[in-house]
């Protein structure tokens, strides 16, 4: 991986130069880790505008760190920013981009105070907007994730049923996905059923499944560091007509969104696609978030889609498609894809059936 990041920082660099900087500080540490491959919960990257960098991280990380980026300079230290900006005073640096969206007001006062004659200024995302963007490699960690989630859910399908409490099913995707190799479950599990499913982030708590109910999971696995993310709904016996009606209305919304995310989409574009759907059948308001979000070493990352969000989509950008509609009193039915955006049509990495599973 030490080419990968080094190229990483390469295109880093031509940002940093781009907007006017000498260097950028990098504080958030999922950015640390996306730009040196280190793993841990106290380091800062110092990235200079031409492509030099310098990685600081305390004691307890000294040994991954140098293991992770052996190409890299690393700086044993505990108050790791406050270090690489003097660092950066000492190497002349003008003008010190930062991570204004991390970045405490207290602890950016704190390295203003040192008085070293550095200016501050706030860089946007500049990470965050390269990440967006996958290699191959991280594509392939994420195909992974999104395998493992397919067989876990394939696996506890046969114990959803009758009496099971929706906890249970969440506790069981979740060790069906760590058995599968997953590290991790990629976020709290969500387990929604009967009335529930009109909850979109309902936590999975004690009822127990009843027959007529339309069971909603979303969940995912962890793998390398990459989030996977599905939904899928069932019925628990013969659905109801409007169970039904609203089921294909999820999945015929579900679908126009992946067909519509192309290089070049508007993402706001993307989101209407799945939106104007759900509106014409006159459940609109039932539709009460996002149509999805990129993915990657975060479970919400850039790109987010939404009626009221801008930007465009390009080649290599995972994202997910999510449609619901919540009927408040009655249920839900939420479907949900892991895909990447590919010139030659989307990839789905999430292969669960979309066809109404009856239990
Ligand atoms: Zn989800
Ligand atoms: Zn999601």
């Amino acid at each position: 991986m030490g080419e990968t990041h080094t190229e990483r920082r390469r295109r880093l660099a031509a940002l940093i130069a781009g907007r006017d900087a000498g260097a950028l500080l990098v504080t958030r540490l999922v950015n640390v880790r996306y730009l040196t491959g280190l793993d841990s919960s106290n380091a800062a990257l110092l990235v200079f505008a031409d492509g030099a960098a310098v990685l600081a991280t305390d004691g307890r990380y000294a040994e991954m760190a140098r293991a992770a980026c052996p190409d890299l300079d690393v700086l044993v230290e505990r108050r790791t920013a406050a270090a690489l900006t003097t660092l950066a005073a000492d190497s002349g640096t003008g003008v010190l981009g930062f991570e204004a969206h991390d970045l405490t007001v207290e602890a950016h006062a704190e390295l203003a105070a040192e008085d070293d004659g550095i200016g501050f200024k706030p860089l946007g995302h500049p990470v965050e907007q390269l990440r967006a963007v996958k290699d191959e490699q991280e594509l392939a960690l994420l195909r992974e994730a999104c395998a493992i989630t397919d067989r876990a859910f394939e696996a506890v399908l046969p114990e959803i049923a009758p009496g099971v409490t929706e906890r249970e099913i969440a506790i069981a995707l979740e060790r069906r996905m760590v058995d599968l190799g997953a590290e991790a479950p990629a976020f709290e599990s969500i387990v929604a059923s009967g009335p529930n499913g009109a909850v979109p982030h309902h936590h999975p708590g004690s009822r127990a499944i009843e027959p007529g109910d339309l069971v909603t999971m979303d969940f995912g696995a962890r793998y390398g560091g990459y989030h996977a993310d599905m939904t899928r709904t069932v019925a628990i016996g013969a659905p109801a007509a409007w169970q039904r009606e609203v089921y294909d209305l999820v999945r015929h919304a579900q679908q126009a969104a992946v067909d519509a995310a192309v290089p070049g989409a508007e993402t706001r574009a993307v989101d209407a696609a799945a939106r104007d759907i759900i509106a014409a059948a006159g459940h609109g308001a039932a539709f009460s978030h996002g149509l999805g979000h990129g993915v990657g070493l975060e479970i919400h990352e850039a790109p987010l889609l939404g009626y009221d969000k801008t930007g465009k989509l390009t080649d290599r950008v995972p994202i997910t498609a999510e449609p619901g509609v919540y009927l408040a009193g009655r249920g839900g039915v939420r479907i949900e894809d892991t895909l990447v955006v590919r010139a030659d049509g989307p990839e789905l990495l999430t292969e669960t059936t979309k066809e109404l599973l009856v239990l």
